[in-house]
């Protein structure tokens, strides 16, 4: 199947073509017709499925139709957790809509928000928004939603884990009941699924279509994983070995805590490896222009922690660490999705402690798969992880 079949117009189907994408992804065959049909949504994909233009192309269409626009109003408005993912949103837009005269903007806190009111006061088609700096510019009258059409919830899971639940109850009390609803997340729990059932509350539709790209939840078959076991205390030696010894081009290298990221990107100088680091203590200027610099190969080691990683969209990334296993299996899912992207290959490094070893086992059984482990013949461990049992169930759910 091709883009051709799916109820788009030529001028999308030209940005596709420039951007060299040839088959729709999974989600993008059984998404879009189902939006421009009109129909609500609950889908469940994880990032690097190409969700992103599963939402976004239809919504051009829709709004390509018919173009009136007032001032301070918005069509439709995609909500996303963090800054990033605002930001790369908002240019998958610009570039899929680039022939098309559709206005996109994406508005987010940690800037200041004047440039963002008078933006808004030609009105924009498609906004994208993090809830907080959403509701601020609600309060301030900068922007009207009575003439809102389509909602996004843009990973809903991991809003939910930050703690929007009830900023985004605060928006959809704002908006217009009629309007299309569309959800995706990379996981369905409790919460996300109380958020998409307050959607159906509010009007008298139809029940939404749901969708579940993938089926086991689980990561990209082009993405290799494998694992190394290490001491604790040698964890910054093992890194630094391997991206000189493995010559590395490019990693991106997570890390748990802020202040242990400043201080790896400090021990790498030590050994001549020249790296930097995204945090949420970090002004937004700065993390963008990173970022920046990542993106452009001019930055090829990026320490982040995860929550200022989210959304970062780099092309072709080879390579991402788990410098700390993550404790959510779903998050050691959305981590490594940032490589091997929309067919892409790539490769998941993961460094694993003693003390990571029920993380670990949480994250093999959510899998369904041990992950291979590589031995440094330089590094033997002292603490040696035992191989994890696969129907492992936690007992305590730690937050
Ligand atoms: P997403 O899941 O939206 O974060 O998209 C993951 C990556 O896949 C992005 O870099 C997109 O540019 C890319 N992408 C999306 N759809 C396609 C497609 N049909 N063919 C090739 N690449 C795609």
């Amino acid at each position: 199947m091709s883009f051709s079949n799916l109820g788009l117009s030529n001028p999308i189907l030209q940005a596709i073509k420039d951007l060299g994408y040839i088959t729709p992804t999974p989600i993008q065959k059984q998404a879009i017709p189902l939006i421009i049909s009109g129909k609500d949504l609950i889908a469940t994909a994880q990032t690097g499925t190409g969700k992103t233009a599963s939402f976004v192309l239809p919504i051009l269409e829709i709004f390509n139709k018919e173009r009136q626009l007032r001032g301070k109003r918005i069509r439709a408005l995609i909500l996303t957790p963090t800054r990033e993912l605002a930001v790369q949103v908002a240019a998958n837009i610009a570039e899929y809509g680039k022939h098309l005269s559709l206005s996109s903007m994406a508005v987010y806190g940690g800037i200041d928000a004047e440039p963002q009111v008078q933006r808004l006061i030609e009105g924009v088609d498609i906004l994208v928004a993090t809830p907080g700096r959403l509701l601020h510019l609600a309060h301030q009258r900068a922007l009207h939603f009575d003439e809102l059409e389509v909602l996004v919830l843009d990973e809903a899971d991991r809003m939910v884990d930050m703690g929007f639940a009830n900023d985004i109850y605060k928006i959809t009390d704002r908006l217009p009941e009629t309007r299309q609803n569309l959800l995706f997340s990379a996981t369905m729990s409790h919460e996300v699924r109380a958020l998409a059932d307050d959607f159906s509350y509010s009007k008298m539709s139809k029940p939404a279509v749901e969708i579940s790209i993938s089926p086991e939840a689980t990561t990209a078959p082009t993405i290799k994983q494998w694992l190394i076991t290490v001491d604790k205390d040698t964890k910054s030696t093992l890194l630094s070995h391997l991206i000189n010894e493995q010559k590395w081009d490019q990693a991106l290298i997570f890390i748990e805590k802020k202040h242990g990221a400043a201080k790896l990107v400090a021990q790498l100088a030590k050994r001549g490896i020249e790296a930097d680091c995204i945090h949420g203590d970090r002004s937004q200027a700065m993390r963008e222009k990173i970022l920046a610099d990542f993106k452009s190969g001019k930055l090829k080691y990026l320490v982040a922690t995860g929550v200022a990683a989210r959304g970062i969209d780099i092309g072709e990334l080879s390579r991402v660490v788990n410098y700390d296993l993550p404790f959510k299996p779903e998050e050691y899912i959305h981590r490594i999705g940032r490589t091997g992207r929309a067919g892409a290959t790539g490769e998941a490094i993961s460094f694993v402690a003693m003390g990571d070893f029920k993380n670990l086992c949480a994250i093999e059984s959510r899998l369904n798969h041990l992950i291979d482990r590589k031995e440094i013949e330089e590094f033997p461990v002292r603490k040696v992880v035992p191989v994890s049992v696969l129907n492992y169930v936690r007992k305590r759910h730690r937050s």
